[in-house]
């Protein structure tokens, strides 16, 4: 019989429970026990365990581990939780998610191509006022990050008619969109695009990559959209940009610190579209049909499905 998988997380039981019910039901087979519910003999065998936002002890009180599988797709403070040489991680890769993303990365593209921020201003000064309409195929869209979001989100801009150029670490291709790859490439979608989009995940090289310096390389009247990881973006930077006119808009899902502070300036930036976090969350029934393929598959194969690379932070 099959070691009993752990179920580690720091999510309330409101939060958890669904997700439990989720896991449970897709993977009838098999035990999946939070860690509380564990013995020690059960600790000591327990080879994989599922994670959302575990606590390190947690993790750590299970010697055996053969795999973690995430229930997210970023996995920045997971892995940076984790000691050297720790098991490997698999994180969500979940085409539902990726077509949520999608869907996000269209509407709030949508949003800024048709100006919606500078008629809602309009409407609360009661001025009615007309401004040019420019086509999809007039507005070009950069996406940063060209990876199981990014490449989805592409092919929704490119069949909705938007110009799309994709950014990655390493060359890349997809349909209907112009790729770069390496700073030279990053300068090059940064200046050309109307809208910059970022899908990256955070690591030692994306961190505060979005700094004055790139955001000035941007092209004046741009609007950003940040749905990857706050960090990315270096926010005062930001700002003095949207202050001084030289982007007009940013739409931000994601932020240093989550729940953005209640005393934080941007809550009220004129330029600014605060949201909790929800471009793309986690489908509880799509996410635990992957993940129950993935152990599947392993207690078949005894393969682990393919991980993150703890060296290149994603
Ligand atoms: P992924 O499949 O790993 O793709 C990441 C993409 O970013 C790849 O194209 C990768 O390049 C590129 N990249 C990584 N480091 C780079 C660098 N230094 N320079 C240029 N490009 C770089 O990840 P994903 O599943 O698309 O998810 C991306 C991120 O979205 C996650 O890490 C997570 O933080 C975030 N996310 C947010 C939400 C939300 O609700 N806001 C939901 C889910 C995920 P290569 O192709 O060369 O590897």
């Amino acid at each position: 019989m099959s070691s009993t998988i752990a179920f580690l997380s720091r999510m309330s039981a409101e939060y958890q429970t669904p997700y439990l019910a989720s896991l449970r039901s897709a993977l009838p087979e098999e035990t999946i026990q939070p860690l509380h519910a564990l013995t020690p003999a059960q600790r000591t065998e327990t080879t994989i365990a599922i994670v959302a936002n575990p606590a390190p002890e947690d993790v750590a009180a299970l010697p055996n581990l053969a795999w973690i599988q995430s229930l997210w797709a970023g996995v920045e403070q997971l892995v940076a939780g984790l000691p050297a040489g720790g098991p490997p991680v698999v994180r969500l890769v979940d085409p539902e998610m990726s077509r949520t993303m999608a869907e996000a990365v269209l509407a709030w593209t949508y949003y800024l191509h048709r100006d919606m921020p500078r008629y809602t201003r309009q409407q609360s000064m009661r001025v009615w006022r007309q401004h040019a309409y420019r086509k999809p195929s007039q507005f070009s869209v950069g996406l940063l990050g060209l990876g199981a979001l990014g490449t989805e989100a592409a092919r929704a801009l490119v069949n909705a008619g938007f110009v799309v150029r994709g950014w990655s670490r390493s060359p890349r291709t997809a349909p209907g969109v112009e790729t770069f790859a390496g700073e030279a490439g990053l300068d090059a979608v940064l200046a050309s695009s109307d809208v910059v989009v970022s899908l990256m995940p955070l690591t030692a090289q994306t961190a505060g990559l979005l700094d004055a310096k790139r955001l000035h390389a941007m092209k004046p009247g741009a609007g950003l959209i940040n749905f990857s990881r706050g960090p990315i973006v270096v926010m005062q930077d930001l700002v003095a940009a949207l202050d001084r006119g030289h982007l007009s808009h940013a739409v931000l899902d994601v932020f240093d610190i989550e729940p953005l502070p209640t005393t934080s300036g941007l809550w009220e930036h004129p330029n600014v579209t605060v949201l909790p976090h929800i471009s793309a969350p986690t489908d509880q029934q799509t996410a635990a049909r992957v993940i129950a393929a993935n152990i599947r598959e392993y207690r078949l194969s005894g393969r682990i499905p393919g991980n993150v690379d703890i060296v290149r932070g994603y």
